[in-house]
């Protein structure tokens, strides 16, 4: 097991745009909630030895710095920390402090990753985040203080109103404060939030396709004259500063996940826990049994499928010893004609150990995994 993955559900509100689980709550249930992930470490009674730890929400941060303590300690009993070598929290730089800060110094996080969105006002009041003014620097300020060196951030582009000037300016001032690591998110709206609601009443419009691609570029273009590489279709690091638990992900490697809502994936079985804190926590600690409401394992198409859909993201591309591996056919004996195709039209190339999208294949990424997973569907075990 390479990866595990500790969810916190809870914010301080819901923005405006995301549809994730995750929920307001009261003490109470955040205390009760770290009651139950002891419980869940208890009676999953795993052997966890892994090389990177995430603990992501929701927003961790949300918790107080005595509770993010109490979670350290559950980890330290539960999980062998001695071959660990990458520990992230995620952050929303508007809940964090000096204390929680040293809090997750003492836990052994190294790596703090900040859900920035905007260094805009505006932005962040379209958003619905928790924010104040200049909160994003002094936040970066207290984890480094802390001890806590490798900073990454999430920002967001493509947002109604915002021009290439704002999106070079959050840029700016991101590397600025000396990310190793940005990851950048078109908006998306998802079914029945607030933002999604706005659209569809006319009060805001959308980015026009044309702008969204110029600001995909911008932001390529302005990682890499900062020495970020582009090493996944949204996500940008110095070399050596990739997050190496997100690989886990897209690499198809195996990881467990625990907390509500997490889900793991073991030699191709899933398991996921229940979307809902209550529940989870009533199922643990009233009915002493794991809240686990799905288990299945994927077949061979399913796993080709997924790594595919995964592993073309990155610009490495798909390991094609691991696709065999994984879907029982060479990758050059299943998807023949779609690849070709691809490769003629300059979105795919094939070479002698990966499979990846050229550049104009990431800006169409969904229409060339369309295309190869039709193919794939007759050739792999279903
Ligand atoms: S902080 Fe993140 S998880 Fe929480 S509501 Fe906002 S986008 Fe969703």
């Amino acid at each position: 097991m390479s990866a595990l993955y500790v969810h916190v559900p809870f914010c301080v509100r819901k923005c405006e745009y995301c549809d994730f689980y995750s929920e307001a709550a009261g003490e109470r249930d955040i205390e009760r909630y770290l009651d139950a992930l002891e419980r869940e470490f208890r009676l999953r009674h795993e052997s966890l030895s892994p090389r990177t730890l995430f603990i992501g929400g929701g927003t961790p941060t949300r918790l107080s710095a005595a509770q993010l303590t109490r979670l350290g300690q559950t980890l330290r009993r539960h999980v062998d920390f001695a071959r660990l070598s990458e520990f992230t929290v995620e952050i929303n730089p508007g809940t964090l402090d000096e204390r929680k800060a040293a809090s997750l110094a003492d836990m052994g996080v190294t790596r703090a990753s900040f859900g920035v969105q905007s260094f805009d006002a505006g932005f962040l009041k379209q958003l619905g985040r928790v924010y104040e003014v200049g909160k994003a620097e002094s936040a970066v300020g207290l984890a480094r203080g802390a001890g806590i060196a490798r900073i990454s951030m999430d920002l967001m582009f493509a947002l109604p109103g915002q021009t290439l000037e704002h999106l070079r300016e959050d840029l700016r001032r991101a590397l600025v404060l000396g990310s190793e690591h940005l990851s950048l998110y078109a908006l998306t709206y998802e079914d029945d939030t607030p933002l999604t609601l706005a659209l569809q009443r006319g009060e805001i419009e959308p980015c026009p396709e044309e702008l969204e691609r110029e600001m995909f570029s911008l932001a390529g273009q302005t990682c890499a004259a900062s020495g970020l590489q582009r090493y996944e279709v949204s996500n940008f690091a110095r070399p050596g500063a990739e997050c190496v638990h997100n690989l886990a992900y897209w690499r198809q490697d195996n990881w467990r996940g625990y907390g509500a809502g997490a889900h793991g994936m073991v030699e191709g079985e899933i398991s996921e826990n229940a979307a809902d804190h209550a529940a989870y926590a009533r199922c643990l600690l009233e009915e002493n049994r794991l809240p686990i409401v799905r288990r299945e394992r994927l077949s061979p198409a399913q796993r080709a499928e997924t790594l595919l859909l995964m592993g073309l993201r990155l610009s490495e591309g798909v390991e094609l010893a691991k696709f065999e591996r994984l879907s029982g056919s060479p990758f050059s004996a299943v998807c023949v004609e779609s690849s070709r195709a691809l490769a003629r039209r300059g979105l795919l190339e094939l070479g002698e150990t990966h499979v990846r999208c050229t550049d104009e294949g990431l800006l169409v990424l969904d229409r060339v995994i369309l295309e190869l997973a039709s193919e794939l569907g007759a050739g792999v075990a279903r």
